[in-house]
């Protein structure tokens, strides 16, 4: 069996409708729960301030809610903050998710995929299980914020990260759960470049890996993106974006049919990072 981790990072996207975020957490609630689907959501702190009411909504169901930052800034990269930053952004986040959502996040997915030795010890120091972060021979590496070289050869299963580098299996107290990618990564945008055959043609890819590995399947989607876009800038965006399926319910549609379809998958059940977590104690 392999469980299927689907995750959403929640952000105040301020270039999409804000009031299309908030809404569309409501709709997915409903959703989720006629697909009987729980999913981890990373929520930056200061979304779980801004759409507080529905991220409670969403953690009463039985959601998972971890962290994904204090703001999002662009300065907020965790592979080039130091110790002391990080740890500080780390410990607020912490206090006002807890503050927003009554329970303390235990996994973390740093913005722009972004980690670091030293956020993995401020992660130890508060407690956390798990880092979401790392995007194993993901190719767009260079092209991202938050990308490293050391996802080239990271680790393609669920591993404790070293000292000396949170792409290297070692001894620490935490472990990282990759995101599934094979060059590139397992997120909704694929759907929207590749469609629906294309993207199950690489989930099955994956799935066939990790019924040997015994990996989980990670996919990762954004609640911005089933809000309309505001940003007046639309052409700077990079390039790949910009062909993108741009209307928001079209986006919803595709991913709703791709979870639908990954529900009807032989062997792949549906689960949260921590409950994987308590599921695979040892290390791999
Ligand atoms: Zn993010």
């Amino acid at each position: 069996m392999v469980e299927l981790l689907v995750t959403m990072d929640l952000e105040v996207a301020e270039d999409h409708d804000l009031d299309d975020q908030a809404k569309i957490l409501d709709r997915l609630r409903s959703d989720l729960a006629s697909l009987g689907l729980p999913i981890t959501l990373f929520t930056v702190a200061n979304a779980a301030r801004r759409f507080r009411h529905p991220l409670q909504g969403l953690h009463a169901d039985g959601h998972e809610i971890g962290c994904h930052g204090l703001d999002h800034a662009a300065e907020e990269n965790y592979r080039l903050l130091g110790a002391e930053a990080a740890r500080q952004r780390l410990r607020r986040a912490t206090d006002e998710i807890h503050a927003s959502i009554g329970e303390r996040p235990r996994v973390f997915r740093g913005p722009y995929m972004a980690t670091s030795c030293a956020t993995q010890s401020a992660l130890i120091e508060l407690e956390y299980e798990a880092d979401c972060s790392v995007c194993p021979q993901r190719l767009d590496f260079a092209l991202t914020r938050g990308g490293s070289a050391g996802w080239l050869t990271a680790p393609r299963v669920p591993y404790s990260p070293s000292e000396r580098s949170p792409h290297r299996r070692g001894d620490r107290p935490l472990r990282v759960v990759p995101l599934s990618c094979l060059g590139a990564p397992f997120i909704s945008g694929l759907l929207y470049l590749a469609g629906l055959p294309g993207v199950t043609a690489f989930y099955r890819t994956l799935l066939a890996e990790a019924r040997r590995t015994g990996a989980p399947l990670v996919f990762l989607f954004h609640s911005y993106e089933f809000a309309r876009f505001t940003g007046e800038q639309r052409d700077a965006r990079p390039w790949l974006h910009r062909r993108y399926l741009r209307d928001p319910e079209e986006r919803y549609q595709l991913n709703l049919e791709l979870l639908q379809r990954m529900l009807l998958e032989p062997g792949l059940h549906p689960s949260t990072v921590s409950t994987w977590l308590r599921n695979h104690g040892g290390s791999q």
